[in-house]
């Protein structure tokens, strides 16, 4: 484990994450018109996919990155933990949405990746005092502590009746409904929405001929 200390910069740089950020991640793992699609497939595409949403400061993606090529091991088991944390994760939202216990896995497994989340310290300065966070593990372990602490303040805090996950069978991304009534279920009407209604429209044109045939 290692403990490195960065000085805290005015204006978000504590990388706080909202659960949307949290579904992008649980939906990288895609399923596209029924086909498991794996959007993170190298720990380089999940360091960068880390880096671009904040989780991570960009050098230290970098450095990540440096390290990963020289030790492939490593990277193995660090892409793994990624999966394995995501998985976790999508367990914990399926389980609410569905009502139900998660699995016990899937809660220690998002217990261990909360553990490894920054602290918060004080620190003199010839001033008076500047806030620094520390990170407690490495940059993979803060974007899974970040990724996980966003879901189980939503499930705590927020409002986890919200989460949905789109009811498109080929789809089933999850996601967060903001809609005035709270009845959404798709994830984008123009796409997986449209789909259902083309779908319905197929079925019901198909009874009709069928109606029609005599069949
Ligand atoms: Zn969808």
């Amino acid at each position: 484990m290692t403990i490195s200390s960065t000085h805290a910069a005015a204006g978000g740089h504590a990388h706080d994450v909202d659960v949307e950020t949290t579904f992008d991640f649980l939906n990288t793992l895609d399923l596209d018109d029924g086909f498991l699609v794996e959007k993170l497939p190298t720990l380089d595409l999940a360091l960068a996919w880390f880096a671009d949403r904040g989780l991570i400061h960009h050098e230290g993606a970098e450095r990540a990155g440096k390290h990963a090529a020289a030790h492939p091991r490593v990277a193995a088991r660090d892409l793994e933990r990624v999966h394995r944390v995501r998985g976790a994760l999508r367990e914990v939202a399926d389980a609410v949405v569905e009502h139900r216990s998660p699995r016990k896995d899937a809660i220690d497994e998002v217990n261990r990746a909360l553990h490894a989340r920054q602290v918060i310290e004080l620190t003199a300065a010839v001033d008076g005092c500047t806030v620094d966070h520390r990170h407690v593990g490495d940059p993979v372990d803060d974007a899974l502590a970040r990724l996980s602490e966003a879901l189980v303040q939503e499930l705590v805090s927020g409002q986890p009746e919200r989460i949905r996950i789109c009811d498109n069978d080929t789809c089933r991304w999850v996601f967060f409904d903001t809609s005035p009534t709270g009845r959404r279920r798709w994830c984008d009407m123009a796409t997986c929405g449209n789909r259902a209604k083309q779908a319905r429209h197929r079925a019901k044109a198909k009874a009709g001929s069928t109606a029609i045939l005599g069949l």
